[in-house]
Parts: structure tokens; sequence; C-alpha cells
């Protein structure tokens, strides 16, 4: 089979230069999309088709579109961050690439080669250049969501034969616009976010639907996140609704829960589990008992824990809180390490420290 380009259709900016400056000036997040998207479709029959690259816009769907109504769905979510010199550059683009794959096969959609879902990005972000915001020491990047969908028309519940895969741009701004700020962090024991042999390792969209009750409970309780336990004992902790768990002891070790296959295999997760490492920390990838792990909070053998993702990078957990309780994690501000492993891995990101692990492209 040979590798799918996306040549670029001869299609007009959709957005002009005015307008794209005042949007990038105040991105905000996933609120603005760019000039283009990459596309192509899967049929049973041929396969992949030749991509291109189209102006952003509404798509034309069936409402009897199999993803409307069984959800046979996934997605992706990465950055592209322009260096000082202007180069663009993606963080392990690969990795998402390999997540893919593994969601559309639990999903029972079809896989998406790595070339083809590299090649789709790349020439996404090549023609949508300048939307890439400048470097001027705000944490601004352009968000990428690749995504793949049913898009056959057909009511029967059985994979769909028709599948569209595209990938559209989002300015994103810095995310802590007033500097990092620890999170309060609700643990949940009402709802779960995945059960066991469910999706909960896939980046599907119905795993996000079944957690905005969770966050809306949080937020009820005055808390900015929710903590999602394992749904057979109610006891491990599993991780937030988009994004891992971290936490340090005073004696440093880094702990986070073990992938339990209901667990998401966060890129940011993996590339703090080998920074971490490299820094002399003694890693550990285990079950943690959310139980156990607050009395340690109290007793001050942890002294950090945060929370990490693409969009927030690492973020600090400053205070827990349950129908049990409330534990405030050391002072409840943001950890030492939390903040240089933060410090490292956006400085790699952006160029400003060396890439030692070739994670840029
Ligand atoms: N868990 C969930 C449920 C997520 O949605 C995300 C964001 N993709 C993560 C963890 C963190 O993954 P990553 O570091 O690859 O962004």
């Amino acid at each position: 089979m040979t590798a799918l380009t996306f040549p670029l259709a001869d299609a007009a900016r959709r957005v002009s230069p005015e307008e794209r400056a005042a949007i990038l000036a105040d991105p905000g997040f996933g609120q603005h999309f760019t000039d283009f998207m990459a596309h192509t479709r899967w049929t049973s029959e041929s396969g992949w088709a030749e991509g291109e690259l189209i102006p952003f816009g509404p798509l034309s769907l069936s409402p009897a579109a199999a993803v409307l109504h069984y959800a046979q769905e996934i997605f992706e979510g990465m950055k592209a961050f322009r260096h000082a010199d202007g180069s663009v550059w993606t963080f392990r683009p690969e990795k998402n690439a390999e997540r893919l794959q593994r969601s559309a096969r639990r999903l029972a959609l079809p896989e998406l080669s790595t070339e083809d879902f590299l090649a789709s990005v790349k020439a996404l972000v090549a023609a949508d250049e300048p939307w890439v915001p400048a470097v001027d020491g705000d944490e601004a990047s352009l968000y990428l969501r690749p995504f793949m969908f049913a898009s056959e028309e057909f009511l029967g519940v059985r994979a769909a034969q028709t599948v569209d895969y595209y990938v559209i741009a989002s300015p994103a701004g810095n995310y802590f616009p007033r500097g990092v700020q620890p999170l309060v962090v609700w643990i949940t024991d009402t709802f779960a976010r995945a059960g066991a042999g469910g999706t909960g390792a896939a980046k599907c969209g119905g795993n996000y639907a079944s957690s905005l009750l969770g966050k809306r409970e949080a937020a009820q309780h005055g808390a900015d996140e929710v903590l999602f336990l394992d749904s057979e004992s109610h006891t491990a902790i599993d991780e937030l609704s988009g994004m891992n768990v971290f936490a340090v002891t005073k004696d440093g070790r880094v702990e986070t829960p073990v992938l339990s296959g209901s667990i998401l295999e966060g890129v940011t997760r993996d590339s703090i589990l080998r920074l971490a490492a490299d820094r002399g920390y003694q890693v550990s990838e285990e079950r943690l008992i959310a139980a156990e792990l607050l009395e340690r909070v109290a007793s001050g053998e942890i002294v950090e824990m945060f929370a990490c993702g693409t969009a927030a990078v690492i973020t600090p957990i400053g205070e827990f809180r349950s129908a049990d309780g409330t534990w405030t994690v050391r002072d409840g501000g943001s950890g030492e390490l939390t903040l240089s492993l933060r410090e490292e891995l956006t400085g790699i990101q952006y160029g400003r420290v060396e890439d030692r692990y070739g994670w840029l492209t």
C-alpha cells in the first residue's frame, strides 16, 4: 500500500490575516479554528482513499450516520509549538498515532498507519503554519485534533463500512493565564469513568460523555476536577476526566497508577516517567488505593501530587475532597518537583531545553 498524501485544494484562506492576528492575540482554548482541515475516507471495499486538505467548515452527514447513534468515534489531542527561530515542532506524534491505532482496534474502526497519520498532521500544520502562535514567553500552541468516526448511513448495530478521518486545528493560548494554579480535586464514589473490559484505555467520545456528570458533581463541591476510582472495587485511583495523576513522596519516589486497562495511556505520563527516572527518582506504576494515598498525604509522606496531559502539561493538585473529608497536599501550593518537571517538559517542547530524547518532529 502506498502512503497517503494530503495535497492542498486550490482554496483561499478562510480567515483574513487581520482577523487571524486578532484571534491569536487572545485565542483561549478550542474556540477558534484554522483555515484548513485534513481528510480521508475509508470504505471496507477500497480502504483509505487519497487524502486532501480542504477548507475548515461544516460536514455534511446523514442523520442516520452510525456515529450519531452508536458513538463509534475516536480522537487524539496533540500540539504544535513554535520555537524561537520560527520553526514549528510536534511532540512525540508517533505516540498519538499508535494510541489512535489502539483506540481504533477497540472501537472496531480501521487503523490508520503511523506514516499516514504523521502525513496528515504534517500537511495540516504546514498549510496552517501562520496559525501557530509566536513565542512570546506564553505557553501558546496550535492544538491538533485528529478524529475518526462511523459515517455510514445505516442504523444496524455493526462496525461501519464507511469511516471518515479528519484533522482540525485550533490555536490555544496559555492554559493558565494567571500562572499555574493548584487544582482542587473531587474524588467521586458516585460515578465511574470506565469499567473492566470497557473502553477506558481508548480515546473515544463516549468516555468523555460519561465523565461529564462526575465533573458537574465536582463543581458542586467547589472542585476543579473529578478523580475517578476503578469501577469494580471503587478503591483504586484511575485518573481525572482528561489527565493522569502522579504522587511524589518525601523520600523521592514518583508514583502513578498502573495502566489497568481502564486508564488512558497519556503521552505526558510516559514522558514524565522517563524524565523522573533519568533524574534518579524511583518511579513506580502500581495500583494506588485512594484511602491509603490520602492517609499518606495526611501524614506528610506524600509531599506533591500533580495531574498531567497535553492541554495543561503538568498541574499541581493542592487539595482532595470527597464525601469523607478534605486533604491538603503539603501546604496546598505547587510542589518543587512538579514545577521543575513542568519547566523541563515545556522547555523541550518550546526548544529552550535540548531535545535529548528525540521527542520533537
Ligand atoms: N487521560 C485522559 C482521560 C485524557 O483524555 C488525557 C488527554 N488526552 C490524558 C489522560 C492525558 O493524555 P496525554 O498526556 O496524551 O494528553
